[in-house]
C-alpha cells in the first residue's frame, strides 16, 4: 500500500481520500479549510500543514481542487508540489481545470523528473462517496500504470485518454455533451407539455426511440419517471448548474483555442451563464428545465 498526499478535501476530495484509506493506503491530507482536515484526520489520515509538507515522504500525490488557478498555485513555484516533492513522485491532479494549465503543470513536472497524469473525474459526489467515479487520465504510459492501482480505489473506471491534457479534453467533451443533451430534453418536455402530451408519455416513447439518451433516462429533469433523479426532490444537485457552467466555459475557451466549431455549446454555456445570474447555480444542473418552463 502506498504513502499518498492528498490536498483538496471538499465535496469530492474529502470522499476520495476517504475511500483510499478504507482501501489500506497511507494518506497525510491538507486542505485550507482546517475543519476538512479535521474530518479526515478523524478517518485516519495523518494531518498536514501546508501542500509541500503533504507531500514529504509520499510516492503518490492527489490533487482535487476547484479550478485551474488553485492548480498552478499548488503546483508551481517555489513552494509548490512540484519542487516539494521527492526525485520521481507521481502527481495526479483529478480537479476540471483547462486543457493549458493541465499541460504546462505536467511539462512542469516532467521537467523536474517526477510523472504526471491529469485525471478528472464524472460522476459527482454520489460517485465520490461510493466509490464508482470514471476517471479520464492523460500522461504517459508509466504515469498511468503506476496510476492506475490507487484510482482504482476510487472508481468503478479508469481509461488512459492519450497523453499529457487528454483527460481533460475528454472531461470537457464529456460535459459538453451532456450540458447540450440536458438542454434538448427540457426543452422536449417543455414543448410537450405545451402541445398537451403528458411527461409520462413523451418518456415512455422517447425512451425507446431515437431521442433516448442519459439525460432522459438516467437524470430525467421532470419529476416522477425516474425516482432517483434530482427532479424529484426539488433539483437539490448532483451536479450544481455552476459547476456545468464552469465545464461548458471551459469547452468553449478550447474551442477558440483550437479553432472548433461548438455553436450549440457556446449557446448551452450561454443559457446556464442566464440560468445562473437569475439565481439558479446553486440547483442541479437539471433544473434548467424549470428555466425554460419559466418557473424560476
Ligand atoms: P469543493 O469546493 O467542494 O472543494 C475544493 C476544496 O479545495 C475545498 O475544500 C477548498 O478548501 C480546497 N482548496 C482550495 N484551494 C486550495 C489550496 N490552495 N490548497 C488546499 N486546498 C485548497 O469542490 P468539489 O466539488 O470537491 O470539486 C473539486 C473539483 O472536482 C473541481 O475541479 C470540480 O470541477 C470537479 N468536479 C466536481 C464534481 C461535483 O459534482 N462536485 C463532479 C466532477 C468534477
Amino acid at each position: 500500500m502506498a504513502e499518498i498526499g492528498f490536498i483538496g478535501l471538499g465535496n469530492m476530495g474529502g470522499p476520495m481520500a476517504a475511500n483510499l484509506i478504507h482501501a489500506g493506503h497511507k494518506l497525510k491530507v491538507f486542505d485550507l479549510s482546517q475543519a476538512a482536515v479535521a474530518r479526515l484526520a478523524g478517518a485516519g489520515a495523518g494531518a498536514a500543514t501546508s501542500a509541500a509538507d503533504a507531500a514529504k515522504g509520499a510516492e503518490a500525490i492527489v490533487t482535487m481542487l476547484p479550478a485551474g488557478q488553485h492548480v498552478r498555485d499548488t503546483y508551481l513555484g517555489p513552494q509548490g508540489l512540484i519542487a516539494a516533492a521527492a526525485a520521481g513522485s507521481l502527481l495526479i491532479d483529478c480537479s476540471t481545470v483547462d486543457v493549458a494549465t493541465a499541460r504546462e503543470v505536467g511539462a512542469a513536472a516532467t521537467a523536474a523528473g517526477h510523472e504526471m497524469l491529469d485525471a478528472p473525474v464524472s460522476g459527482g459526489t454520489g460517485g465520490a462517496q461510493a466509490g464508482t467515479l470514471t476517471f479520464m487520465a492523460g500522461g504517459s504510459d508509466t504515469a498511468f500504470a503506476r496510476a492506475e492501482p490507487i484510482l482504482s480505489c476510487m472508481g468503478k473506471a479508469v481509461i488512459h485518454a492519450g497523453g499529457p491534457g487528454n483527460g481533460q479534453a475528454a472531461k470537457l467533451c464529456n460535459n459538453m455533451i451532456l450540458g447540450i443533451s440536458m438542454i434538448g430534453v427540457s426543452e422536449a418536455f417543455v414543448l410537450a407539455g405545451k402541445l398537451g402530451l403528458s411527461h409520462r408519455t413523451l418518456f415512455d416513447i422517447a425512451s425507446k426511440s431515437s431521442g433516448q439518451c442519459w439525460s432522459l433516462t438516467s437524470y430525467c429533469p421532470v419529476p416522477g419517471p425516474v425516482p432517483a433523479s434530482p427532479a424529484n426532490r426539488e433539483y437539490a444537485a448532483g451536479f450544481t448548474a455552476a459547476m456545468m457552467l464552469k465545464d461548458l466555459k471551459l469547452a468553449q475557451a478550447a474551442s477558440r483555442d483550437v479553432s472548433a466549431n461548438t455553436p450549440l455549446g457556446a449557446e448551452a454555456a450561454a443559457l446556464y451563464a442566464l440560468f445562473e445570474s437569475h439565481g439558479g447555480g446553486s440547483l442541479d444542473f437539471s433544473a434548467i428545465f424549470k428555466f425554460l418552463s419559466g418557473k424560476t
